[in-house]
């Protein structure tokens, strides 16, 4: 789709579109067929569009892994930053300038894994940013070993027989300082698009763990046909439940 102008009054106006966010030659993305990566993407833009997010004031910051290319696709100033250290580069733009509305998409491996103290002190401060966690339950880009979200049993490249370690509760950590924690998922788009409307209105540290696909280097290797399978797990796996203070291992929902 083209990006849409109209002409008002002699003058030619840009509509913004959630596409309008994106560097549109840089579509399709390199991400594999099925991945998860690009709902969010998407789920980030019609969040912004509705919010009347400019691209003047908006700055968006990757950490690494193949979630940590979504930086690289804004039509806005951007920054793919180093592994694990999105956090206090985010904390940084923001401390420099309030007016900004810092946004930081990235990988459960990246912001709970290697940048995972950011996190604990980010909360701790409650800086005033967005954190969308992608949280396909491994390190896709390097093959699929286990990460912090990887589920006890599930078998990665690392744990062939299964993982021995329990998954991190990102919520507890959140919870700690009172910060915004929502769970929700790509399959459940609604309520997504809710979790990171709301996480971008919040004032304070917000983060959104989205539960994701990764068909390529985790659903085969875990038995999964396709994508569409993985997908019709999270919705057989996950109840939303927006009225609690905790939500269980299979719920979703916003904690405040
Ligand atoms: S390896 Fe996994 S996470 Fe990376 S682009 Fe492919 S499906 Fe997505």
């Amino acid at each position: 789709m083209d990006k849409i102008e109209t002409i008002q009054e002699g003058y030619v106006t840009k509509v913004i579109t959630h596409l309008n966010y994106l560097k549109q030659e840089r579509l399709p993305t390199q991400w594999c067929p099925g991945c998860g990566n690009g709902i969010v993407l998407k789920l980030v833009c019609q969040a912004m569009e509705k919010l009347n997010f400019s691209q003047k004031d908006t700055v968006v910051v990757s950490g690494i892994g193949c979630s940590g290319r979504s930086a690289g696709f804004f039509d806005l100033d951007s920054v793919h930053s180093v592994h694990g250290r999105a956090i206090p580069v985010a904390e940084g733009i923001k401390n420099v300038n309030q007016a900004l509305n810092v946004i930081i998409i990235s990988g459960d491996g990246d912001l709970l894994g290697i940048g995972g103290n950011h996190l604990l002190h980010a909360s701790r401060r409650n800086t005033n940013i967005s954190i969308i966690c992608i949280a396909n339950s491994i390190y896709g880009m390097t093959g699929g070993q286990s990460s912090p979200t990887t589920e006890q049993g599930s078998r990665t490249l690392t744990a062939p027989e299964g993982n021995a370690d329990t998954p991190i509760d990102a919520q507890a950590i959140l919870k700690a300082h009172n910060s915004y924690y929502a769970r929700t998922t790509v399959f459940h788009f609604n309520h997504a698009d809710k979790c990171i409307t709301e996480s971008f209105k919040h004032e304070g540290l917000s983060f959104v763990e989205i539960r994701t696909q990764c068909i390529t280097n985790d659903g085969r290797r875990r038995g999964f046909k396709n994508a569409y399978e993985m997908l019709m797990s999270y919705k057989d796996t996950f109840k939303i439940n927006d009225n609690t203070d905790t939500l269980e291992h299979n719920e979703i929902g916003i904690i405040r």
